[in-house]
């Protein structure tokens, strides 16, 4: 971070910007207050001499350093990726396949090395970090790569010969330039590398800041295409929620952004004052039903992965469970038990950060204060991030740690009468990211599937289809409007673009001028033959169109 430059947190308000209104203002005084769990994040202090963490959160040592990218360069960088967006979305596709494709070799063969950052910069487990970042990564690229050229083909539109003789359109996919990029620390290669790889084979290129907290696995993203694209094409810049303000106002077309809903309330009203599209990616507080009727061994094991991986700090952890009250004692049991085999820190990660350990240690000391019984795990010894996987029974819902998002290893179950009871709670939270149901018949499944508001369900599984390059990843209410992954991506990272060709050799269109009384007789009558009249009327109409039509279109 360039030392002259005023720092900012990630959470503070944003600093008002020439011409724009300030953003600070727009989110905390215009609208409604926003609650608790809302609140911007923890101020990053000026004091500090870089927004980086030094020290890894799995055991102090020390981190390789990382340089903050001067504010004032941020232009020049977005600048760069401007002009380089303009031969780069001119390449034939192929081409752009052939540079992107590379990538793939380039992760499988850094498998190690990722797993590695992400362990000592995150505090993932190595087996976590190779199964979520690594594998699926390079089958994000085959999808990709195989599938672009027929998705960006054009689609030919062939409007009604009678009523626009001679046209024919088509619609095509253009890039939309510049992207802005920013991502969370949470999955911090799988993350970005979703939008990067189908953003740049449509031809635009991206200006990347990754979290602060997880700069060095940034870092090794971009490293990832580096002599495989241009230079310009895909941008880092390293720093704080200032650097990626930094970037919006140089001037993007889009953005593409995952994170706190706070912090994406923020961008997409900067979004708006600048009138570009940008993609939110929000929070979550996935929900678990659990029928009576459930396998009960493979559930109670989806339940303690789904919450714990990556210490729940994932968007789609299982921060709830309704479970029908015939099978609860039995899988409370069970989850416990599978709970306690875990060794927290080893099996699952430790937290990142000790201001989402903060978070974590809250939600828990609420809930119990409401009466919670903690089944298993349980606070950590001060000022350690190897939080406990916990497993709590709550009674009182009237609590942070079923309605606002925790993101750490508690597994807060509630049980319910029916599964109707089930989706009601389930479908209460502004959150709806995904969803699972438990259960052994898939038809029965499928009739709770339809009745969530939820953007992902999975039946019988949780949470992993982001690993899933075909399908899409998004939500609903809060957890924003975003997609990743899937054809559906695409229309966040292109703009349709219509051409007509007009071949008529008519003088003029039945809707040009001149208005006149033969001209109303034609509409009234196109409107008898395209069905406001009766079978007979409609033959009518259409043979006195027949006859009328090529006057008015080529007549004097
Ligand atoms: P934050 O919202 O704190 O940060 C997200 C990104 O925004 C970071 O790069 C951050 O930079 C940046 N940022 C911070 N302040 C600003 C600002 N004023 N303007 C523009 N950008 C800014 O989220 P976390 O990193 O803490 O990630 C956790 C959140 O992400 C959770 O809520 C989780 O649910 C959500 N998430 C959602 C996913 C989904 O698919 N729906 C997937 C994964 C996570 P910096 O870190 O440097 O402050």
């Amino acid at each position: 971070m360039d030392a002259a430059q005023p720092q900012q947190s990630p959470g503070d308000p944003a600093p008002g910007v020439a011409g724009t209104a300030d953003l600070s203002k727009a989110t905390t005084e215009e609208a409604a207050p926003l609650p608790e769990a809302v609140a911007p994040a923890e101020p990053y202090r000026a004091e500090q001499p870089s927004p980086f963490a030094t020290t890894s959160p799995v055991d102090g040592s020390p981190l390789s350093p990382v340089e903050a990218t001067p504010l004032a360069a941020v232009p020049e960088i977005v600048a760069r990726a401007r002009s380089a967006q303009k031969t780069w979305g001119e390449l034939p596709v192929r081409d752009r396949v052939d540079a992107v494709a590379k990538v793939k070799k380039r992760i499988l063969a850094r498998a190690e090395e990722i797993a590695d950052v992400l362990h000592k910069e995150c505090g993932k487990p190595i087996e976590e970090a190779a199964l979520a970042e690594v594998l699926p990564n390079a089958d994000l690229v085959d999808y990709w790569t195989e599938t672009i050229e027929e998705l960006l083909e054009g689609v030919t539109v062939e409007p009604d010969p009678l009523a626009y003789p001679g046209k024919l359109g088509r619609i095509y996919k253009d890039p939309r330039g510049v992207i802005a990029l920013i991502t969370p620390w949470n999955y911090p290669v799988a993350i970005p590398l979703r939008t990067i790889v189908p953003a740049l084979l449509a031809g635009n290129t991206i200006v990347f800041k990754p979290s602060e907290v997880s700069p060095r696995a940034g870092a090794l993203v971009a490293s990832l295409f580096k002599d495989a694209v241009p230079e310009g094409v895909l941008e880092l810049v390293q720093g704080a929620g200032d650097a990626a303000q930094a970037i919006l106002d140089a001037g993007v077309d889009a953005v593409v952004f995952t994170g706190s809903v706070a912090t994406g309330r923020r961008v997409a009203v900067a979004c708006a004052e600048r009138l570009i599209p940008c993609s939110m990616e929000l929070g979550g507080k996935d929900a678990a039903i659990v029928l009576a009727d459930c396998r009960l061994e493979r559930t109670a094991r989806g339940l303690v992965w789904g919450a714990f991986t990556n210490a729940g700090q994932n968007c789609a952890s299982i921060e709830r469970v309704y479970v029908e009250r015939p099978i609860a004692e039995k899988l409370v049991a069970r989850v416990v038990e599978l709970t306690k085999e875990l060794r927290p820190g080893v099996d699952t990660a430790v937290i990142t950060t000790q201001r989402q350990a903060a978070i974590v240690r809250r939600h828990l000391a609420e809930a119990v204060a409401r009466g919670a019984q903690v089944l298993a795990g349980g606070e950590p010894e001060a000022g350690s991030l190897a939080f406990p996987p916990t497993v709590v029974k709550v009674t009182d819902e009237d609590c942070a740690l079923l309605k606002e998002e925790t993101f750490g290893p508690l597994l807060p179950i509630v049980v319910v009468d029916t599964a109707d009871e089930a989706i009601a709670r389930a479908n209460a939270s502004r959150f709806g990211l995904t969803t699972s149901v438990w259960t052994r018949k898939i038809r029965r499944g499928r009739d709770v599937a339809r009745r969530l508001r939820s953007g992902v369900v999975t039946i019988n599984n949780h949470g992993f289809t982001a690993a899933l390059a075909a399908a899409p990843w998004t939500g609903t209410g809060d957890s924003g409007y975003g997609i990743t992954n899937s054809p559906h991506a695409l229309s966040e990272l292109t703009r349709p673009r219509f051409v007509l060709e007009d071949t008529s050799g008519a003088k003029r269109e039945l809707w040009w001028y001149p208005y006149t009384p033969a001209l109303r007789a034609v509409a009234f009558t196109m409107a008898r033959a395209r069905g406001g009249a009766g079978f007979l009327g409609r033959i009518g109409a259409f043979f006195k169109l027949l006859a009328v039509l090529p006057r008015r279109l080529f007549g004097a």
